[in-house]
Formats: C-alpha cells, sequence, structure tokens
C-alpha cells in the first residue's frame, strides 16, 4: 500500500460491471461484452476520468452479481462501482448484490451507438440495444432498495458524461482516502469553542475515520530528536524553494527560528509516518514544550496532502484531507481556511480569508515568502510561516457540523478575487473571495445552517464533487450557490430536520 498521505488516484480502481441476462443467448452475449469492453475503454481514455476502469465480465444471474458485490467490498483498491445495463437484466437478480454492495456506485446510462441506424435498423439491433429500457429495471431496483448512487446519461464519446464520470470518481477517491484515514490529534479543542467540537464515536462509524490524540511532548520529543543533518538539509531545501527573509537565512540573525521550525517539520512527520495518519490537529493553547507554534510545517504538511484544522479542529482537517485527493492531479490546491474579516462596500462585498498561520500553498502557484512575525497568542517564540494570495479562480468553501443527531456539511460555491491592494502588514497567507449568490444572502445562509468558521478552501474541485461526496457519505449536505434563495434554504433546513431524521431510522 502507498504512504497514508498519497494524494496519487493510481492506485484505486473502479470495476465497470455490465448487466445482461442468459435469454439472449452466446452470440449476443458475446456482443454485450465486446461492446461494454469498449465503453470502458473509451473512459479509459477520457482525461476527465482520472481512475482507471476495470472491465468485469457480463452479469447474467444472480450469484455472479453477489459475488462480484461482496468481491468489490473486499478489495481496498476498489473505490467503486460503475453499472450499465446494456441489454435487459431482471433487477431481482440484482437485490442481492446491491444489498450487500458498500462501495459507491454509479449507474451509467448509456449506449453502444450514438445514432439510431435509420436504413437497417431490424429487430435483433432493437434486443442488443435496449439499455433504455434495461436500465429504467435497473433505477427501479436501486430506488426500492434505496441504493445511494449517481446516476450519469449519455454517450461516453459526449464530454460532459467523462465531466460527470470523473467528478464522481474524485468524489469515491476521497471518500476512500477518508475511510481509511487515522487522524492524530495533537492537544484537545480549544477551550470553550462549540463549533469544532463533535461526536468522534460518531464519525469513525459514519465516515470511518479514525481519530485519536497524542501527547503534545511526545511531538515536542520527536522535534528535539531531529538528526542535525536532517535539519540542514530541510532549511537549504527552504532557502532553494521560498523567498526566505533575509534575517532567516543562513548565518543571519534569526536563522535558529528557520532551524526549529525545519526541527518541527521533521518531529511532525516522524510522527504521523508512525502513526499512519494522513491528518492531524494542533492546539495553540496546548503546546507543552513545543518553542512555536507550528507554522511553515504545518503548511507544508498540507502541501504534500495531510489533512489539517488548527485548535482541535478534526472535523475540518478530515475535509481537507479529502479535498486533497477529490482534487489530485488537477490545477489549484485545497487548505484550511477560516472566514475573518468583510470588505462591506455595498455591491462589492468581500470576505478575507487567513489562519494565524496555517494556510496551504497550494493555493497559490507563486513562491511563498518565509517571514517570521511575533504572535500575540500563545506566548511561545515567534513563529515563522509562508505568506503568499491565494490565486484568483473559482472555488468552494465547505465545512462540516456536528448536529447532534447527524453530521452537516455546508459548501458555498465562491470566486477568488485577486487583492485588490497589497497588505504590506499582514503577516500571514490570506485568500479574497466574493461568496455566491451574493454576500448577504451567503452569509445569511450559513448563519442560518450553523455552519462553522472553519472550513476548507478548494479551488480543485467545484460543487459537483462535493455533492457526490455527500451523496456516498450519506450525509447531509446544503449547498449555496446562483440559485440559492434565502427563502427556500430555510425551507429546506425545516424539511432536512424531519428527512434525517426519519431517515437515520430509531
Ligand atoms: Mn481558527
Amino acid at each position: 500500500m502507498p504512504i497514508a498521505h498519497n494524494t496519487s488516484l493510481e492506485h484505486y480502481e473502479v470495476w465497470f460491471l455490465t448487466g445482461s441476462q442468459h435469454l439472449y443467448g452466446e452470440d449476443v452475449l458475446k456482443q454485450v461484452a465486446a461492446q461494454s469492453q469498449e465503453i470502458a475503454a473509451a473512459l479509459n481514455a477520457s482525461s476527465a476520468v482520472p481512475v482507471k476502469l476495470v472491465w468485469k465480465p457480463v452479469l447474467t444471474d444472480a450469484d455472479a452479481i453477489r459475488r462480484t458485490a461482496l468481491e468489490a467490498n473486499a478489495d481496498d483498491a476498489v473505490i467503486g462501482v460503475t453499472a450499465w445495463m446494456h441489454t435487459f437484466s431482471p433487477a431481482k437478480m440484482w437485490i442481492q448484490g446491491l444489498d450487500l454492495l458498500r462501495k459507491p456506485l454509479l449507474h451509467l446510462h448509456t449506449q453502444a451507438n450514438v445514432e439510431l441506424p435509420w436504413a437497417d435498423i431490424d429487430f435483433d439491433f432493437m434486443n442488443l440495444n435496449q439499455a433504455a429500457h434495461g436500465d429504467r429495471e435497473f433505477g427501479y431496483i436501486q430506488s426500492r432498495l434505496g441504493v445511494p448512487r449517481k446516476t450519469v446519461v449519455g454517450h461516453v464519446s459526449n464530454p460532459e458524461v467523462t465531466r460527470q464520470v470523473g467528478a464522481w470518481q474524485r468524489a469515491a477517491a476521497g471518500w476512500a482516502a477518508v475511510r481509511t484515514l487515522k487522524l492524530t490529534r495533537f492537544g484537545d479543542n480549544m477551550r470553550n469553542v462549540a463549533v469544532t467540537e463533535g461526536d468522534k464515536t460518531e464519525a469513525e462509524l459514519r465516515f470511518g475515520v479514525s481519530v485519536n490524540t497524542w501527547s503534545v511532548n511526545e511531538l515536542a520529543d520527536a522535534v528535539d530528536g531531529a538528526p542535525e543533518s536532517d535539519v540542514d538539509a530541510l532549511v537549504a531545501e527552504y532557502e532553494r524553494l521560498y523567498e526566505v527573509a533575509p534575517e532567516l537565512r543562513a548565518g543571519a540573525a534569526r536563522h535558529e527560528a528557520l532551524r526549529y521550525s525545519a526541527r518541527i517539520e521533521l518531529g511532525l512527520r516522524s510522527m504521523l509516518e508512525a502513526n499512519g495518519s494522513a491528518a492531524f490537529t494542533t492546539s495553540f493553547e496546548d503546546l507543552g514544550a513545543l518553542r512555536q507554534l507550528p507554522g511553515m510545517a504545518v503548511q507544508r504538511l498540507m502541501a504534500d496532502g495531510y489533512g489539517f484544522g488548527a485548535e482541535g479542529d478534526w472535523k475540518t482537517a478530515i475535509l481537507v484531507r479529502a479535498a486533497k485527493v477529490m482534487g489530485a492531479g488537477l490545477p489549484g490546491g485545497a487548505s484550511l481556511m477560516e472566514d475573518y474579516t468583510y470588505h462591506l462596500t455595498p455591491g462589492q462585498e468581500k470576505i478575507l480569508g487567513a489562519h494565524m498561520l496555517e494556510v496551504c500553498p497550494s493555493l497559490t502557484a507563486a513562491k511563498p515568502r518565509v517571514e517570521i512575525h511575533p504572535l500575540g497568542i500563545g506566548g511561545k517564540e515567534d513563529p515563522v510561516r509562508m505568506v503568499f494570495d491565494t490565486d484568483a479562480g473559482p472555488g468552494v468553501v465547505v465545512a462540516l457540523s456536528d448536529m447532534r443527531d447527524r453530521f452537516r456539511l455546508v459548501a458555498n460555491a465562491v470566486d477568488v478575487l485577486d487583492l485588490p491592494e497589497p497588505l504590506p502588514n499582514l503577516p500571514v497567507a490570506r485568500a479574497l473571495w466574493s461568496p455566491k449568490p451574493d454576500f448577504a444572502t451567503s452569509a445569511a445562509a450559513w448563519l442560518t445552517a450553523g455552519a462553522a468558521h472553519h472550513t476548507v478552501l478548494s479551488t480543485q474541485v467545484g460543487m459537483d464533487v462535493f455533492e457526490d461526496f455527500a451523496e456516498i457519505a450519506r450525509t447531509e449536505l446544503l449547498t449555496i450557490d446562483e440559485g440559492t434563495t434565502l427563502k427556500a434554504f430555510k425551507k429546506e433546513l425545516a424539511w432536512n430536520a424531519a428527512y434525517y431524521k426519519l431517515a437515520g431510522g430509531l
């Protein structure tokens, strides 16, 4: 298996299942097999489809379907299955298999041909190419069983089809990463903060995430124990990769602070690797023997694929990790973010997001500056941090709240903007954005939903991937985008309160 914080999608696969039945005879089933292999190959050839599809022999009876579902469940490389009823596959054959399936499901409603062969069409053609009603039979049984799935409609040569398949695969990969996530907490939740709290036992049941604590002084020991030669090499890497402030460079007055920051990175990495963790939290209220609040180290680890939440916020750390995997290989990045302060000029409202230190440099293609400044809280030495502006472009901010009887995701589509002016006195990385549909509606909906001040900001994937993720995770998602009105949003909240109580059972 790959290292825990890997974001590569290369080791994942999605099984391509084709439904049919024995009634058609050998010749037709051979054609079904050949054509479904072509469909799978066409998907694999698309750059929009990041995870490889593995074609499986055509399924023609209940036993084979049940066994395939169990094999998919048992194979850690399989992040989901795609099913297409090329012909008619009587759906009672699918009941046991679908009931047992625990992997995300995409129902691909497609067809081998694009155009009807008007001049040549005969009843053999009709019999071979009848997904139009074979998939309706399959849709019925999925709905009757209450199987969560994504339905994608159209020929695989249509870019909109491959885009949707790709988005779903990314969501399934994020889900696979979350299902196997071990999260290391250093210190507890920030004192008295409500929204960063949550039910860790329920999180392990619902999301598969294992959230556990380690002593911050164990981390401090690992930091102190980092070999001097490793510190030398890492500091040299910093000077190569970033624009390091003159006072921090080798031989300069504050170089020791940069070396200590490198030690924190080495100590964190060694502990996270020992734990098999791909996400972690810190708490500025519980730094033990650490001399600096981890800043640059956290930024570097996030850039490497680790999920992170500040102030003990393990729920946001999960989202950052999921977003890292879902966005793998795409331009842009993903980071812990916090709504900080507003520009409230009417009609030009903007949100300035940042954090004390910990914003991931994947949000910019530019070279970050490495700086040292005092930090008003925590009572420790001045921490080293990377400072940069987030690149402009579309993005999404997503928060996870524990609503007592369920988890709730809230996502807002945003436009990340260039800063209208430099911010020479703000010594942290930042992002400026305008939320959709407009500032007042977005903020009122966000507050009404009880969504958090910590989020993941992704500029790699959009709302569609988070929608698929929520469907797969069977978790409530409230979206705030171009179509949102506060009136409808409040009704959705009221309906959801009833729906999730009923859907959750007693
Ligand atoms: Mn915070």
